[in-house]
């Protein structure tokens, strides 16, 4: 496989053309962003750490039945993924309250969900991602009533799946975006990434301090210290949980 050129540049990864026909490569970066790109750094490996998860989780997704883009890992931080069109949504899901639905609902952080909760969010950097209704994802016409339908049917599979799989790593699984996109047979297929960016992670059994406890991208927006060492420890424990131990 030969790389064409660059199609789109994002936060977190460079997505490349290649020769194969509708294939394309993440290369995944060390830049980290957060609060909408007000506050930017990196984390030392973070694109190769991310790019491996986001691999091994997507292939425990395939094998639950849940059609991702994955295709390989050709080499650390490069993954070779379908081309969909994404449509414009953050999907998120929601086991235990946290972040913006703390902030926007009085919830206190950590209260476990009586169910989980899917969200729609606008995925527009310019309007700040916000949150959407249903009658304005329709007006606005992100998706058709049929696709979101499908969307959350695998959104809550998935987290099925994945609050099943992070439980053997010892990882509690509060929160994570998904993004969705079609292929060229209309396919809804999960897309984008799977990572300690795009998930709140909580060491199980860590102890009471719930900072400490932080394994994701929360250790860098709120300047917790170690974030490397959290991104290095989900993956560790990622892999040891795919090989069966
Ligand atoms: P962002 O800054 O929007 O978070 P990222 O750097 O995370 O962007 O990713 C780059 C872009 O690649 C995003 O717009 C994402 O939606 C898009 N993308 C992810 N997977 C695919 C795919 N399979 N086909 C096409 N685009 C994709
Ligand atoms: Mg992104």
């Amino acid at each position: 496989m030969s790389v064409h050129s660059k199609l789109y540049e994002g936060k977190a990864k460079i997505i490349y053309t290649t020769d194969e026909p509708g294939v394309l490569l993440a290369n995944f970066k060390d830049d980290a962003t957060a609060f909408n790109a007000q506050k930017r750094g990196t984390i030392a490996d973070k694109g190769t750490i991310n790019c491996s998860i986001s691999s091994k989780l997507f292939q425990e997704l395939e094998t639950h039945g849940i059609p991702t883009h994955y295709i390989d890992n050709p080499s650390p931080g490069q993954m070779r993924v379908r081309a969909v069109k994404i449509l414009p949504l953050e999907v998120v899901l929601r086991n235990i309250a946290a972040g913006s639905l703390c902030q926007q609902t009085g919830l206190p952080l950590g209260t476990i969900l009586k169910q989980p909760l899917v969200e729609f969010y606008y995925k527009n950097d310019q309007l700040g991602d916000p949150l959407l209704t249903r009658d304005r994802l329709y007006l606005l016409e992100l998706a058709t009533p049929e696709q979101l339908d499908t969307i959350t049917h695998l959104a809550l599979k998935i987290n099925d799946v994945l609050s099943n799989f992070f439980q053997r790593c010892g990882i509690t699984l509060v929160d994570f975006k998904l993004e969705f996109g079609l292929d060229a047979q209309q396919r809804m297929l999960l897309a984008d990434e799977i990572s300690p960016d795009t998930c709140r992670l909580w060491d199980t059994y860590a102890g009471s301090d719930l900072d400490g406890r932080v394994l994701d991208k929360d250790r860098f927006r709120r300047d917790l210290g170690n974030v490397e060492h959290a991104y290095q420890e989900v993956l560790q424990r990622v892999l040891k949980a795919v090989d069966g131990n």
